[in-house]
């Protein structure tokens, strides 16, 4: 099968076979394609779309390309939860060990910031000694000993995907919802889960900004995903303004201890209870929603799931003293408030502008080789709705480099809204969509 012929196939609109994407999978993985006919047919999907056969085709052959982990041995149903990525977005930090605690068996791995989304291993990076890269023998040994791993994706899972992926950021072919959905979905189901909870978020602060292309990613995915045989449910929930106070890296980690503890804010609780019994729920150890909050209202408040995370922590070479003693986590020592530039009610919080300044400041890329601070970071200390006097702080940045703070404070011109009156809040969870439900 000559590459330019399918190229030339999906560029006139056709439907590219079982066999046909096998080829050019097996092409990207053993390097017999060259980067100018994978970028070429990358752009002629981009431009002509897939069906959803052949999107679940390109999964299964990505998924193919590495090795697909068996986790029997486990028992269960082991289950992972995946967002489309958020700001201030800690839910993982959070729902994993509460899963865990209930019983789950997790084996998740996450990826780093992305634009100005942050991501879970930057943010458990700043545990000192925590570590991301694990092999796959200590990832087993690790599940079997608390439960739940937190780690990045190793060279042996969608290999296919890491050179597709980097040849996408630069050839301008990332939006494409069937490329995305093979992409992120390979990773998953290679994983070895049964079940899959996804966090599709919508508005400013996510990549979908509105609802519509929200809702056709998240049937997508759970579309695909419940194809590969892999239970999954979409909720679609809101991204206006950052999830929870914190935006950075160690500051997140406090804010998800301090949640695991109970005295976390009320929508990144919500949420990470939500998610976490949508887990308990499809990976059948719960018998409904309510049974399934149950239980994982119950890991939060007993203090499992924070003794979880501990446990979690300790396996994976971080200090668990940080549960108890937050100086132990990197922090800058010049804090610079923002202020409120009149009296009223805080009525917006844009989550993407707060998600750039906080990248300004070095909680996030500028370059993919970059490394983050996880030092700095911006705290919400006016919630949507607070009242405050002009002058009153709303933000807090921290950041000891006097360049990166005022890069960081020029983006943040418009992303405070002091009004007469805040409006109300709109409902965390749009939807929940069910993969066996989507027909395409
Ligand atoms: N995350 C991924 O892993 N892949 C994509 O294509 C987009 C986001």
């Amino acid at each position: 099968m000559r590459a330019v012929d399918l190229i030339r196939q999906k560029r006139d609109g056709g439907a590219l076979g079982d066999e046909a994407i096998r080829a050019f999978v097996a092409g990207v993985t053993d390097g017999s394609w060259p980067d100018y006919q994978i970028s070429a047919l990358l752009m002629a999907i981009v431009w002509r779309g897939m069906t959803l056969d052949e999107a679940s085709a390109l999964t299964d052959a990505m998924v193919r390309s590495g090795v697909r982990l068996d986790l029997s041995e486990f028992g269960g149903t082991p289950v992972d939860k995946h967002s489309t990525g958020g700001v201030g977005d800690k839910t993982s930090l959070i729902l994993a060990p509460l899963a865990a605690a209930c019983g789950a068996i997790v084996p998740m791995m996450s990826g780093r910031g992305l634009g100005h989304t942050g991501g879970t291993l930057d943010k458990l990076e700043s545990i000192p000694g925590f570590r991301t890269r694990l092999s796959l023998d200590e990832m087993r040994g690790a599940l079997k000993r608390t439960g739940c791993v937190l780690i990045g994706q190793t060279n042996e899972i969608a290999p296919a995907d890491r050179r597709l992926y980097a040849l996408r950021d630069v050839t301008g072919t990332v939006e494409s919802i069937p490329l995305i959905c093979a992409s992120i979905l390979s990773k998953k189901v290679a994983e070895g889960i049964g079940a899959l909870v996804l966090d599709v978020k919508v508005g400013r602060g996510a990549f979908m900004k509105t609802e519509a292309d929200a809702r056709q990613l998240a049937s997508w995915l759970a579309g695909i995903a419940e194809r590969s045989g892999v239970r999954t449910q979409a909720l679609l929930t809101t991204m206006e303004s950052p999830l929870g106070r914190a935006v950075g890296n160690a500051n997140e980690v406090i804010e998800s201890i301090e949640t695991l503890k109970g005295r976390g804010p009320d929508d990144l609780e919500s949420l990470s209870v939500r998610l976490a019994a949508r887990m308990l729920m499809l990976s059948g150890i719960a018998r409904d929603e309510s049974d399934a909050e149950r239980r994982v209202r119950g890991a939060l408040t007993s203090g499992a799931g924070l003794e979880k995370f501990r446990a979690i922590i300790e396996e994976q070479g971080g200090d668990p003293r940080v549960i108890d003693d937050y100086e132990r986590l990197p922090a800058a020592r010049r804090r610079e408030p923002w202020p409120a530039p009149r009296a009223g009610a805080v009525a917006r919080l844009d989550a993407e502008l707060i998600g750039r300044a906080a990248v300004a400041l070095g909680a996030g890329r500028d370059r993919a080789d970059a490394d983050v601070d996880p030092a700095v970071g911006i705290d919400v200390v006016a919630a949507i709705g607070t009242k405050v006097k002009a002058g009153d702080p709303v933000l807090v940045l921290s950041c000891d480099n006097p360049s990166r703070l005022a890069a960081a404070k020029a983006l943040l011109a418009d992303a405070v809204l002091i009004a007469d009156e805040a409006p109300g809040a709109p409902p965390l969870v749009m939807d929940v969509i069910d993969g066996r439900d989507v027909r395409l």
